[in-house]
């Protein structure tokens, strides 16, 4: 008979295994995609449209041409799943059976994280984290800054989104603010003593905005952070700082319904190494920023190279089509100023216990412009061919 396959969640992972599972799935596998949204935008790359270097609409991404190669999409919340029966229960009423189901929510924010911060905050105090009307806001914000106002950024404790996204975030917004507002100032509040390429960062502020960011860590009271919206002040472990744009970017977690289906330990999904499976269900696979996926970072591009592991392991039990060994990567790139590219990246294999690096590379200080624009060239591509992954 035919299999059914449903994958939660449209954005990097599931979008990845949606339409890996369909074209190699032929008419023994049928695969429903559930997103809420029409169109996905990207997280990746937001930062350049802070930066005024990319435009809004070429980080949209819609559903098309998934459902022309036979995916069924979906536009609907998963609000539950029953693990004994196999059904995935939609918020329109709907409940879809399954034979394996794949779970790629990415993020939510933990409650209470930034005190006087909720949902309901997030048009005075943007996190922009999740893409979309909330990065459209952010720019808005700091293009109507006042001259010589303070666009503050309250990054997140590890584990998180994007290590390096926070501080691509700074460079893109000073890139911004160097051209409109050359008085303005940066501050970042920030309850990690160091961060993903801290150097590289550091000397790139330096020769490109000179004065303009300042950073204050956790021994200045960086970890001790609560805001007020309707003031627009963060208060850091008692010192009050009054501001003109506040980006907060709360502690994450897996998104709820991962939660929701019992498969969380803690903030995040605890996954076999070898193939994305669950640690607690055999049948479903976890992917990308909700899982606990040892030495990746969460990323894009760690989500895609999860899901095609996960599509190769999900056809071979559906299928038995052949299983190859599980081998993930990763890269990070960064934007510092126009041209101004940096990188981190590894290769990574699994062992019983976690996913772990086997190498890895990141740029070095004191590198060339010529290599920082060859850096920032080999990102364009990689954007296109990753989005092209995903979305067909
Ligand atoms: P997502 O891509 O967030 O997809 C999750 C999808 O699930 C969403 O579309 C959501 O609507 C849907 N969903 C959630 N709950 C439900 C539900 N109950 N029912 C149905 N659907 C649901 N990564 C890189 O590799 N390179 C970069 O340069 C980079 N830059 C970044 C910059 C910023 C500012 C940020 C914030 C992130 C960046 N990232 C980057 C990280 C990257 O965006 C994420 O790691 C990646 O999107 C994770 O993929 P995912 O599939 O786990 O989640």
């Amino acid at each position: 008979g035919v299999a059914n396959v449903v994958v939660i969640g449209g954005g990097a992972g599931g979008a990845t295994a949606a339409r890996y599972i369909a074209k190699d799935g032929g008419d023994r596998v049928r695969v429903t995609l559930i997103e809420p949204s029409r169109a996905y935008y990207t997280c990746f790359f937001s930062n350049l449209y802070l930066g005024g270097l990319r435009e809004f609409d070429s980080l949209g991404h819609s559903y098309g041409t998934l459902a022309s190669m036979g995916v069924n999409v979906v536009h609907d919340w998963a609000v539950g799943v029953d693990r004994d029966a196999k059904t995935v229960s939609l918020a329109g009423g709907a409940s879809l059976p399954y034979d394996r189901l794949v779970i790629s929510p990415g993020i939510d924010f933990k409650e209470g994280a930034i005190p006087g911060w909720d949902l309901s905050a997030q048009n005075a105090m943007p996190h922009a984290y999740r893409a979309g009307s909330q990065t459209e806001l952010l720019k808005a914000q700091v293009m109507a800054m006042r001259e010589g106002g303070t666009f503050a950024i309250i990054a997140p404790p590890n584990p998180y989104r994007c290590p390096p996204g926070p501080y691509e975030r700074v460079s893109m917004v000073a890139h911004t603010l160097r051209e409109i507002n050359p008085t303005a100032k940066i501050l970042i509040v920030d309850p990690k003593e160091s961060y993903s390429k801290q150097a590289l960062f550091e000397d790139g502020w330096q020769a490109h905005y000179p004065g303009m960011i300042e950073r204050i860590g956790p021994d200045f009271g960086a970890n001790i952070v609560s805001v007020d919206p309707a003031a627009m002040t963060i208060d850091i472990d008692g010192q009050v700082e009054q501001v003109d744009v506040c980006n907060v970017i709360p502690a994450q977690m897996a998104g709820r319904i991962v939660h929701e289906a019992g498969l969380t330990e803690g903030d995040w999904a605890p996954v076999n190494p070898a193939d994305m499976s669950s640690r607690v269900d055999p049948n479903v696979f976890i992917l990308g920023d909700a899982a606990n996926q040892g030495d990746m970072p969460k990323s894009a591009f760690a989500a895609n190279s999860q899901a095609k592991v996960c599509a190769n392991a999900v056809l071979g039990a559906l299928t038995g089509s052949r299983v190859f060994p599980a081998r993930y990567s990763n890269t990070c790139w960064s934007l510092i100023d126009t041209e101004d590219g940096v990188k981190v990246g590894a290769t990574y294999e699994p062992t019983e216990e976690k996913i772990a690096s086997v190498d890895s590379f990141v740029s070095e200080q004191g590198e060339s412009p010529e290599v920082r624009a060859e850096t920032y060239r080999e990102s364009l591509g990689w954007y296109d061919a990753i989005t092209e992954d995903m979305f067909g």
